[in-house]
C-alpha cells in the first residue's frame, strides 16, 4: 500500500532563523506546515554550548562550507588575504542542521546603527523602515536583563540632566534576552583587550555611540549576547 501525498497549506525551505520561527508561527496558528531541511538533526556538546561556537561551525555532523567571491573583478577578489584560489572564493561557513546557523552563531546581539536604517528607508521611500520605528520592534522583542526595568526608568529620568546614563530604547518583556558578557573573561583575551585599546583611542569606531538614547554598534566592553539558561537556543528548541 503506498503512502498517501503530503499536502500542506505552506512548505518552507530550510529551518534556521527565518524557516524555523515562521513554520512555527504559522502551525500554532491553526495552518499545516511542513519543513524540508537539508540537515541532519545535530546534537550535542557542540550544539549546545554557546562557547564551542567555534567547534560548533567546524563539526563536520553539520558544516557547510560555501567559497564566496565578494567581487566580479577576480584580481580585485584575490586581494582578500582570505582568499582560496583553489576553491575560488572566501570561506562563508554555513550549518545544514535542524535551526539552521543558530546551531552554531555566536549569539552575540548587535543592534545595527540608526543611519543603516534610515538609509534603507530612503532607498525604499517607505518610513516605516526608518531608525525610530526599528528600535520600537527591538523594544518588543528584547527582554534586558542586565538593567532591572525600575532601574533603567529611574535612570532614564536622571538622563535628562546625564545623557551617558540613558538606556531608553531597551525592551523588558521580549522573548531576546540580552546580557553583557563578563568583563572579566576580557582580561584573558589579548586580542579583545588590542581592540579595547584602539577603542579608546578611536572612540567612534568600535565604541558604542550614544544617539537617541540606546547603544548603537559593537563595543568589546558592551557585547549583548542572547543566553537564557547558559545553553544554546537554536530554533530547535520551543
Ligand atoms: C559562523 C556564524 C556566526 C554567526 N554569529 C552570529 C551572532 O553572533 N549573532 C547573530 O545575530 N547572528 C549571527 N550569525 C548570523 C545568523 O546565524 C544568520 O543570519 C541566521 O541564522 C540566518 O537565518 P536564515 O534562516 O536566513 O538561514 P540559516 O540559519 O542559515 O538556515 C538555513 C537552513 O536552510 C537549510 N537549507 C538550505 N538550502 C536548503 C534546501 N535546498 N533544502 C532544504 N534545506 C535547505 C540549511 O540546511 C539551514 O538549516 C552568524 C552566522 C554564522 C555563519
Amino acid at each position: 500500500m503506498s503512502a498517501p501525498p503530503l499536502s500542506a497549506e505552506y512548505v518552507i525551505v530550510g529551518s534556521g532563523a527565518g524557516g524555523g520561527p515562521l513554520a512555527v508561527r504559522l502551525a500554532t496558528a491553526g495552518h499545516s506546515v511542513l519543513v524540508l531541511e537539508a540537515g541532519e538533526l545535530a546534537a550535542g556538546l557542540v550544539y549546545d554550548v554557546p562557547v564551542f561556537h567555534g567547534f560548533a561551525t567546524e563539526s563536520p555532523d553539520m558544516a557547510w562550507n560555501f567559497f564566496v567571491s565578494h567581487y566580479d573583478d577576480e584580481t580585485q577578489a584575490k586581494r582578500d588575504e582570505k582568499y582560496d584560489a583553489g576553491r575560488g572564493g572566501v570561506l562563508y561557513p554555513r550549518s545544514a542542521t535542524i535551526g539552521g546557523c543558530t546551531a552554531h552563531n555566536a549569539m552575540i546581539t548587535v543592534y545595527p546603527n540608526d543611519a543603516d536604517w534610515d538609509d534603507i528607508a530612503d532607498l525604499t521611500g517607505d518610513r516605516s523602515w526608518d531608525a525610530a520605528t526599528m528600535r520600537t520592534y527591538f523594544e518588543s522583542l528584547e527582554r534586558c536583563t542586565y538593567w532591572p526595568k525600575w532601574i533603567a526608568t529611574v535612570v532614564s529620568r536622571l538622563a535628562r540632566f546625564f545623557p551617558a546614563l540613558d538606556v531608553r530604547g531597551h525592551g523588558f518583556g521580549g522573548w531576546l534576552p540580552t546580557s553583557i558578557a563578563k568583563p572579566s573573561l576580557l582580561a584573558k583575551d589579548w586580542q579583545l583587550i588590542r581592540a579595547q585599546a584602539l577603542a579608546a583611542a578611536v572612540p567612534l569606531v568600535v565604541r558604542p555611540e550614544h544617539r537617541g538614547g540606546a547603544e548603537q554598534g559593537l563595543s568589546a566592553g558592551t557585547l549583548a549576547g542572547s543566553d537564557r539558561r547558559g545553553s544554546r537556543p537554536p530554533t530547535r528548541h520551543p
